[in-house]
């Protein structure tokens, strides 16, 4: 591929700035709710299920969480990252140089595959002729999920190859997604007619349409057009590698927000579950130290999938260090003011990056920091454009997670943090 490839639009968003992206009034998407994820499900003959089974119409985390683990998570560390039976540091002692991070998602995938125990495996390859556009494909052989290896870093409709996989009479598959997406998938179970189902979960938080990754990359980056690669990492900066094999990065304290803010879709803005808490096993870097995979074996299917893998990992040391809280005013605090606001000026950011990145929260701290975060200001989110929404979306260990803020939370925002008694949680 060459760098004419990808033809980066610099005019603006696929929206307004001011307009909340994705809603239904979408070609593609008219007649989804008005919180979508574009994860697929409506393209499959199952859509009619959709309001049973759609996190953006009734999050259902309480119940898919006691099918799965016989309980419901505890508040506290599980608050944060889901049910857990054991996390790791880890990578592949032989890393995939095509892969994300060191390529456990698509080893697994593949893995699964050669020693038969699945028939086929969701995956999201790249569209023919770009880079980055997501195509979700159902690959039938090791070497089809091997190639898929590395981030489409965009919305990926991997739930509309449900129909291919009834189709063809697949009984034993895998899936890699995002949180949305296996929310979807755990609520539909039942229907899909599978003999065995594994669950590989990706991390994910403020995903982007594809036309809005492509003016995203403009916006953060000299050379947007030979971006090979790119991820938010743990030393608050993006890494952007390009085509020739140098790193650029950039400061999330530098990010020019006025001109990005209004393109995160409305529905990830409205997610609860970065840490994809529904899935087998979850394999980010987030709570990892730079260089390793973050990983989380929440069932017995998870230990399988973590134990057929382990030969070919090495297991390194989760770490943390640093205290989560003292930066929670601060960021109270700039939720508080309008969204879109201009950067502060370039001595102030140097010192905040500098600061951050000595001073900030490390390792798992980072995790548990970054979680809190999105949570809060998702939670605002939802309660700002949709507040009709709020007793159907935002689960109830979103409250219990940041119920030590709440303090603080009523004082910025003039509002307690705990639901009204009127909007009772939809979790049961
Ligand atoms: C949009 C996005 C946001 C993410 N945010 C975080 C985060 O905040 N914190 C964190 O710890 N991890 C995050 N991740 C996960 C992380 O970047 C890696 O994908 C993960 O750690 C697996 O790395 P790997 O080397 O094992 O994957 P690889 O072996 O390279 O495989 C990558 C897998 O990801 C799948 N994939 C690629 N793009 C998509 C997509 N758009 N939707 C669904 N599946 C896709 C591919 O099908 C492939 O199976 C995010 C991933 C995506 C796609």
């Amino acid at each position: 591929m060459t760098s004419t490839d990808i033809a980066p639009m610099e005019e603006g968003p696929s929206k307004g700035l001011d307009q909340i992206s994705l809603l239904s009034s979408d070609e593609r998407l008219k007649g989804r709710p008005r919180l979508c994820s574009d994860c697929g499900f409506c393209d499959s003959s199952l859509k009619l299920l959709m309001s049973q089974t759609c996190t953006f119409v009734r999050n259902q985390t309480r119940g898919i969480e006691q099918r799965l683990h016989g309980r419901t998570r505890q508040a506290g560390e599980e608050g944060r990252f889901g049910i857990y039976r054991a996390m790791y540091a880890a990578r592949m002692a032989r890393p995939n140089p095509n892969a994300q991070w060191t390529g456990m998602v698509t080893a697994l995938g593949a893995r699964l595959l050669e020693q038969d125990k699945v028939d086929a495996v969701i995956t999201t390859a790249a569209a023919p002729g770009t880079r980055f556009k997501a195509q979700p494909i159902l690959a039938h052989t090791p070497q089809e999920v091997l190639a898929t290896a590395g981030n489409k870093p965009c919305l990926s409709p991997a739930l509309s190859l449900i129909d291919a996989v009834r189709d063809q009479g697949i009984k034993r598959l895998a899936v890699v997604g995002t949180g949305c997406q296996v929310h979807q998938l755990r609520a539909a179970e039942a229907e899909l007619g599978l003999e065995r189902l594994y669950v590989i979960g990706i991390p994910c938080s403020d995903n982007v349409s594809y036309t809005d990754l492509e003016y995203f990359l403009t916006q953060v980056s000299k050379s947007p057009e030979t971006v090979v690669h790119h991820e938010f990492m743990q030393d608050f900066s993006l890494w952007m590698r390009h085509e020739d094999g140098h790193v650029e990065r950039l400061n999330y304290i530098d990010f020019p927000m006025d001109k990005l803010h209004g393109i995160f879709p409305s529905s990830c803005l409205s997610c609860f579950d970065y840490a994809n808490t529904l899935s087998d096993i979850t394999i980010g870097y987030m709570g990892a130290p730079l260089g390793w995979q973050w990983v989380m074996v929440r069932t017995s299917t998870g230990e399988e999938l973590f134990e057929m893998l382990r030969p070919e990992l090495e297991i390194g040391e989760l770490t943390e260090s640093g205290d989560r809280n003292r930066g929670m005013p601060r960021y109270m605090e700039r939720l508080s003011h309008p969204p879109g606001q201009k950067r502060p000026p370039m001595p102030i950011r140097k010192l905040v990056a500098m600061l951050q990145r000595t001073r900030g929260p490390k390792g798992l701290e980072f995790a548990r920091a970054v979680i809190e975060m999105k949570l809060l200001r998702n939670l605002n989110y939802v309660r700002s454009k949709f507040p009709k929404f709020e007793s159907r979306v935002v689960p109830d260990h979103v409250y219990e997670t940041l119920a030590p803020y709440a303090e603080l939370y009523e004082q910025t925002f003039g509002r307690p943090l705990a639901r009204t008694a009127t909007e009772p949680s939809s979790e049961g």
